[in-house]
């Protein structure tokens, strides 16, 4: 990138153009960040799904649905916030006429880390909420788990604090009612966090 985007509109522009890794080649569309551009709150998550990939927006889908109830749960307004992902482009495999998520490897999660950080630097927020290990590793630069930061507030480049949870999805994936329960409860006080810290 020659020059930081100026403007979130030249930003969609720049994302929708990148070609600097593979993704893009299957992905129906990038899927820019949403969300007001003095956003004090911005939450960061993996990539697109399939939802995401055709509608062209971010955490519409289940796991979607699932930050909305946290969010809610934690009194927080998503219309206050800036809500992205790590990695623009949808990353699957086809399975008949499904198309099955897949994980972005370190590569492509480091080449996509432009993008995040042009958002950061449009938004200025004062707190971003890393959502799963994906986005830890794409606002970091590090391989890092996200138990061994959750609970902590650490620095971000550019001066906005960094807090860690997990990805709602990991709350669609858990079987046993109680242990979903208990991992969404936790979920909800991460984000109780962010609300307090905003004050
Ligand atoms: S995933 Fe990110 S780095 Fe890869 S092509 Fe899409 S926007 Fe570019």
């Amino acid at each position: 990138m020659d020059q930081p985007p100026r403007s979130l509109s030249a930003l969609r522009e720049a994302e929708r153009a990148c070609r600097r890794c593979p993704l893009y080649r299957h992905a129906t569309q990038a899927v820019p960040g949403e969300g007001p551009r003095r956003a004090r709150l911005m939450l960061v998550g993996e990539q697109p799904g399939n939802d995401e990939d055709l509608a062209g927006a971010p955490f519409i889908g289940p796991a979607g649905r699932v930050l909305d109830l946290a969010l809610e749960a934690a009194g927080l307004d998503r219309a206050t916030i800036f809500v992205t992902n790590a990695v623009k482009h949808f990353k699957f495999v086809p399975r008949g006429k499904r198309r099955l998520h897949q994980r972005p490897n370190a590569g492509e999660i480091d080449a996509c880390r432009v993008w995040n950080r042009a958002e950061r630097a449009l938004v200025k927020p004062a707190l971003v909420v890393a959502l799963g290990a994906t986005a830890l590793r794409s606002l970091t630069g590090k391989t890092l788990s996200i138990s061994s930061m959750r609970g902590r507030t650490a620095d971000l480049d550019g001066g906005a604090k960094l807090i860690a949870t997990i990805h709602p999805s990991f709350l669609l994936r858990i079987r046993d009612a109680d242990d979903k329960r208990k991992e969404q409860a936790r979920f909800v006080a991460d984000l109780k966090r962010a609300r307090d810290f905003l004050g």
